[in-house]
């Protein structure tokens, strides 16, 4: 009997990349069949790194790799203290003591006991499991891939985790400015995302109107709207300051729809303090429901992603994809995907925001022809077999360099880099 469950493919993607890079790919894939790669990060749910992952892994498995995913697990304090690193490499002060180092060390120690990641690759995920590298037994490859704006961390941090990160072999970020002195080789692989997935795929005009009238969602004036985890780095007070001064020459409804990740414990806060914010054109709503996020992001007449730190910022082309244009703040990863004036608008300010919101909502021509632009920026860069595929290369060249002939990845690797080899089977 055939399964009625299905998963995406690289084939499934030809109608977007073209049959040749998808042959491409699947030859990448046959040279890789069997091998283990594990993914580790903190949290099966919320913001990007999950999202990126429940994709990523189930498209490694449909290419025949033995791709999974683990999520540590910690104490609220260990979030509390990984939030803060967090934030601190982004820029924010942290005075990290004695104790916060040791419970974020333990909590290591103690997933590193819990789980044998004994993979020929495995991927570790943003700050929270870092450390699980000095307490595992590495059987091949072990790869950092930070998703922060790592462009100007705060000193103390740096110190503190580079002794973690040159026991990698390999460190991935999203963009050349966040590269940093460290004696490990650095790569820039930028995220993306999956068009099949609930999130993304298409889905029919019937289909998006009763999504937001299931959620009372007002559609008699245009729509603008901002899709983040509730966290101060989306400024989210800023959109709707913009918001209110845009209103005052256009009429339009706000609609601020958001999530906590379960890694994440500032949320709560963020989103409590937006609640004396709500009005009858302010809608400040809950984003659990992907197929309500979907729908949000095709109606939306503009989708505004005013961070102020952001590594890359999955929700801007997720919208770009849905052909909507975005407002995004001109930081990290968003200027990676909006070419400003083309196919969105970058902007430094709430009053620049306010702008080019009154901008695009008078000018209907405008929106279609850079919606129509920020489709095709992301059919031709983030797609995530595209992503998929600078996985691939990387792990090709460490079959070359690290499992056939582990010396001579040694050679490459400067002096006292540190790092620990074992030869795998
Ligand atoms: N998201 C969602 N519901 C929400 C808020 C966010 O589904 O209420 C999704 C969003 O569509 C995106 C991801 O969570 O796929 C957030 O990723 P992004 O890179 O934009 O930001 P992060 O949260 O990783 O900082």
């Amino acid at each position: 009997m055939q399964s009625r469950h299905v998963i995406s493919t690289v084939e499934d993607y030809e109608p977007f990349i073209g049959p040749q890079a998808v042959e491409r790919i699947l030859a990448k894939g046959k040279q890789l069949t069997g091998r283990s790669v594990c993914h580790v990060n903190s949290t099966y749910f919320g913001g990007g790194v999950a999202e990126i992952l429940s994709s990523m892994t189930l498209l490694m498995r449909a290419l025949g790799l033995d791709a999974e995913w683990r999520a540590i697990q910690g104490p609220p304090d260990f979030y509390g203290i990984t939030k803060k690193m967090h934030n601190a490499l982004q820029g924010a002060p942290i005075r990290l003591t004695d104790i916060k180092k040791e419970i974020y060390e333990d909590v290591a120690f103690q997933n590193a006991l819990r789980n044998r990641f004994d993979h020929d690759y495995v991927v570790v995920h943003d700050p929270q499991p870092l450390p699980l590298v000095d307490f595992s037994h590495k059987r091949g490859p072990w790869i950092w891939r930070c998703h922060v704006d790592m462009a100007n961390p705060s000193q103390e941090i740096f110190e503190y985790l580079t002794g973690y990160i040159e026991k990698y072999d390999a460190v991935i970020s999203s963009a050349v400015e966040y590269r940093q002195p460290w004696r490990v080789p650095q790569l820039v692989f930028q995220p993306a995302i999956d068009p099949f997935s609930i999130l993304n795929r298409e889905l029919p005009e019937g289909e998006v109107e009763r999504r937001l009238r299931h959620y009372g969602v007002p559609t008699d004036l245009p729509l603008v709207v901002q899709v983040s985890r509730f966290d101060r780095w989306k400024d989210p007070h800023g959109v709707i300051e913009a918001f209110q001064m845009a209103r005052r020459k256009v009429e339009c409804t706000l609609v601020l729809v958001g999530n906590v990740a379960t890694d994440d414990p500032e949320g709560p806060q963020v989103y409590e303090s937006l609640l004396g914010k709500k009005e009858d054109r302010v809608l400040i709503m809950s984003g659990e429901d992907t197929s309500f996020v979907n729908a949000l992001q095709r109606r939306a007449a503009v989708v505004m992603q005013k961070s102020l730190r952001e590594g890359f910022g999955l929700t801007v082309s997720e919208a770009m994809w849905k052909r909507t244009p975005v407002i995004g703040g001109n930081v990290g990863g968003i200027r990676y995907q909006i070419d400003d004036g083309e196919n969105g608008f970058l902007v430094s300010s709430i009053e620049e925001a306010a702008d080019r919101l009154v901008r695009l909502l008078s000018d209907e021509g405008l929106r279609r022809r850079m919606g129509e632009a920020a489709r095709e920026k992301v059919r031709q860069n983030f797609l995530m077999t595209r992503y998929l595929e600078q996985y691939l290369d990387l792990m090709d060249g460490f079959e070359a360099r690290y499992r056939l002939r582990p010396e001579t990845l040694d050679r490459l690797m400067p002096e006292g880099a540190g790092v620990e080899r074992h030869a795998p089977h």
